[in-house]
Parts: C-alpha cells; sequence; structure tokens
C-alpha cells in the first residue's frame, strides 16, 4: 500500500487543475503585455482567472495580486505594510509564535531594521487570544499578521475576531491563509482582513504560484522592480498556465469545501482516536477547532525521524515537526509553543490527509503507527529509563 497523508507540505494537481493549464503551455503562449490577439487571449485568461479566485473569496478582482507562491505573498504583504508604517513612524507589529517561516523570517528582517514585534503565545491548544491581541496594538503598530490556521498542527485561529478588533483599531491586518483557502470557507470581507496570502500547490494547484489579496486603498510595496505587471506591483511575465490552472483548482476545491471538510473531518476523527490509544501520546493542537485534514501527535520515547523512515517502509509518506526532516536540530517551533519539552517535541508525527485518503488506509495508518511506536520503543534506552521510573513520564 502507498499512502500519502502529506497533504499540508503539498498536494497532488487534480485532473481539472492539469487539464486547465495545458492549452497554455502548448499553443496560448502568447506574452499578456503583447497587443496582437495571441498575447491578448493569454490577457483574458489571466483576468478570467483573477475574477475566479476573487469570488472564491469574496473579494473584488482588482484585490488579487498573482505572485510566485505563498511565501512571496507573505514577504510583499509584510513589507508593504512596514514600509507604510515606516512612513508614518509606526515601526511594531503583533504577530504570533506558531507562523510559517515564510512570516517569522520577514519579521526578523525587519527587526534587524529597527522593527519591534510582540509574539503572542498561543497557549496550549494553538489558539491566539483575541483580547492578547487587542492589548498589545500600540499607537505605534502598523500591522497584525496571525495565520488562518497552522501548518503543522491545523489550529484554526479566531480571525475573523481578530480581524474586528484590527479594523475598530484602524490597523492593518494580514493573514497567511496558505492553509485555509480551499480548505474551509474563507471570506476577505466577512472576515476584516486588509491582505490574505495564499498558494496553489496546497488546494491542488500547481507549484510556484499563488496570490495576494490587499484591500482597495493597501498601498502595496513591489518585491520585484521591472515592468507594469500586476498594476505594476509585481514585475516579470506572468505565469500564466499557472495562474489559470490555480484558478481551475480553486473553483473546483470552493465548490465542494463543505463536502470534503465532512468526509475528511471524520477521517480525521477516527485516526485521532485510534493513535489516542497508543500509551504516553498526545494530540497536538486544539481537537475540535482544527483543520479537517491535520492530525499530530507526540509519542514519549522515541525520535520522530526513525518514525517517519520505518513509516515509509510500509508505505505511509508523513511528516515531522523535529531535526533532520527540517534539516535543524531544532525541534519544531510550533510544537515548543505549546509547551511541549524538547524531548517530546522530537517524537512528533503529522499525518496530513487529503480528497484521496480512504476509510481503508485510515485503519492501515493506525496499525502501522501503533506497531512502529511499540518497535522504536523496544530498542530505545529512553523508554527504559521511563519505564524504570529512572525517568519520569510526561505524557
Ligand atoms: C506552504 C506554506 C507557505 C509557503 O507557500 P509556498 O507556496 O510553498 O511558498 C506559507 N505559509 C503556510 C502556512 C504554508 O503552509
Amino acid at each position: 500500500m502507498k499512502i500519502y497523508a502529506d497533504n499540508a507540505a503539498t498536494t497532488k494537481m487534480s485532473r481539472r487543475a492539469i487539464e486547465a493549464m495545458t492549452p497554455y503551455l502548448d499553443n496560448i503562449y502568447g506574452n499578456p503585455s503583447s497587443l496582437y490577439s495571441a498575447g491578448q487571449e493569454a490577457k483574458e485568461a489571466l483576468e478570467r482567472a483573477r475574477a475566479s479566485v476573487a469570488r472564491c473569496i469574496g473579494a473584488d478582482p482588482a484585490e488579487i495580486y498573482f505572485t510566485s507562491g505563498g511565501s512571496e505573498a507573505d514577504n510583499q504583504a509584510i513589507l508593504s505594510a512596514a514600509r507604510i508604517g515606516k512612513r508614518t513612524g509606526k515601526t511594531h507589529i503583533v504577530s504570533d509564535m506558531i507562523e510559517h517561516h515564510a512570516v517569522l523570517h520577514t519579521l526578523e528582517r525587519l527587526e534587524d531594521e529597527g522593527f519591534e514585534v510582540t509574539y503572542l503565545p498561543v497557549h496550549e491548544n494553538g489558539i491566539v487570544r483575541p483580547e492578547e491581541v487587542e492589548a498589545a496594538i500600540r499607537p505605534d503598530t502598523c500591522l497584525v499578521t496571525i495565520m488562518y490556521a497552522n501548518n503543522e498542527i491545523g489550529t484554526i485561529q479566531p480571525i475573523r475576531e481578530i480581524g474586528k478588533i484590527c479594523r475598530k483599531r484602524g490597523v492593518l491586518f494580514h493573514t497567511d491563509a496558505v492553509q485555509a483557502v480551499g480548505h474551509i470557507p474563507v471570506n476577505v470581507k466577512d472576515d476584516n482582513v486588509d491582505m490574505l496570502s495564499a498558494s496553489a500547490h496546497k488546494f491542488h494547484g500547481p507549484k510556484g504560484v499563488g496570490f495576494l489579496y490587499a484591500k482597495r486603498g493597501v498601498r502595496l510595496a513591489n518585491l520585484i522592480e521591472g515592468g507594469a505587471q500586476e498594476r505594476g506591483k509585481r514585475a516579470g511575465t506572468e505565469n500564466v498556465a499557472g495562474i489559470v490552472s490555480m484558478s481551475a483548482a480553486l473553483e473546483e476545491s470552493y465548490e465542494k469545501t463543505e463536502v470534503t471538510a465532512e468526509r475528511l473531518s471524520a477521517l480525521r476523527d477516527m485516526l485521532i482516536d485510534g493513535l489516542s490509544k497508543i500509551p504516553h501520546s498526545a494530540l497536538n493542537g486544539d481537537r475540535t477547532r482544527r483543520l479537517p485534514s491535520n492530525v499530530n501527535f507526540c509519542f514519549e520515547g522515541i525520535e520522530g525521524e526513525s518514525l517517519l523512515l520505518l513509516l515509509d517502509d510500509l508505505g505511509i509518506m508523513a511528516s515531522s515537526g523535529s531535526a533532520c526532516t527540517s534539516g535543524s536540530l531544532d525541534p519544531s517551533h510550533v510544537l515548543l509553543a505549546i509547551g511541549r519539552v524538547h524531548d517530546v517535541a522530537h517524537g512528533s508525527l503529522r499525518l496530513t490527509i487529503g480528497e484521496e485518503t480512504t476509510e481503508e488506509e485510515v485503519v492501515y495508518m493506525i496499525d502501522s503507527v501503533k506497531e512502529v511506536v511499540e518497535r522504536l520503543r523496544s530498542f530505545s534506552p529512553v523508554w527504559r529509563d521511563l519505564n524504570a521510573g529512572v525517568k519520569e513520564f510526561i505524557l
């Protein structure tokens, strides 16, 4: 059996998304900036895609800027707000401790340039408290940036309430919605969002394309200078095939958001219930306020990397927030932020299911994880110490 359970890392392209893009890789290759008909045909496809993407998140087409993906959109949103802030002497930003590195590293760069950032805690359930956002806002705050849903532990933030607070206080609000768009209902107007980032490859579109929503009136700063594409805010000949494909993928996801979410939530809960039976384990993140696809556990006494390798032998493609997988020795900043100590955070496993996941696969995953955790524990010195009472169990 081959099971793909890493849909938070990327998703398989849908048939519809692949078919939508092929004409633009083939005969319709004109440059959208060219005035002859072949160019204009590409330009029209681009604008149809813009209108379609806008409709799926409740925006106006003029508020959508195509980018190379979620990371670029995050960078552009945050750096734009910082530029606006700097002009008016506002150099304070509010964010939280579990953001994606596309946000965190951009904020670090701004800190080097003299900005001050408040990183709000997310407490043990991985959720930011709106009242703490409100309390953190100061007269010199130029931006609040809080992700819609977390990529590691799947927690969904109270975006609407946070947006309302930001609107009331007159502070720009950006949300990294890369894990949310196409998976749960997102509406920029209802959510009081000023800027939002999304990425096609997280909702069955192609890699290397995404978009930034910026509410009318928000002055974006360019990351890339050059031609006048994207109304002068993002230079470079447009990735027409990718953009058209992204809009097809988003439309498809949008049409069945609720049905998919309901089906996946049931499978997710089955997986959570099954894995909870493993002794000395714990679910990471909130039990209900989480993405329909996300399951994340810590198992005491084992290393996440060994777990992944053995699961791979059994045909299961999963992920862990720790050491080798992310190329650093530190455990996941997200797991540390929800209070997991280093040792426990190292024994983490993320399974993110998708539309193709079946009940049979969920059963197989539960059995496989149980078996592999038992096997790893049987020759783990840490596990031996825990059972001998030399060390105390945390979970
Ligand atoms: C994947 C991801 C990104 C980065 O998107 P890319 O298109 O891969 O650059 C940013 N934020 C979150 C929450 C993500 O899951």
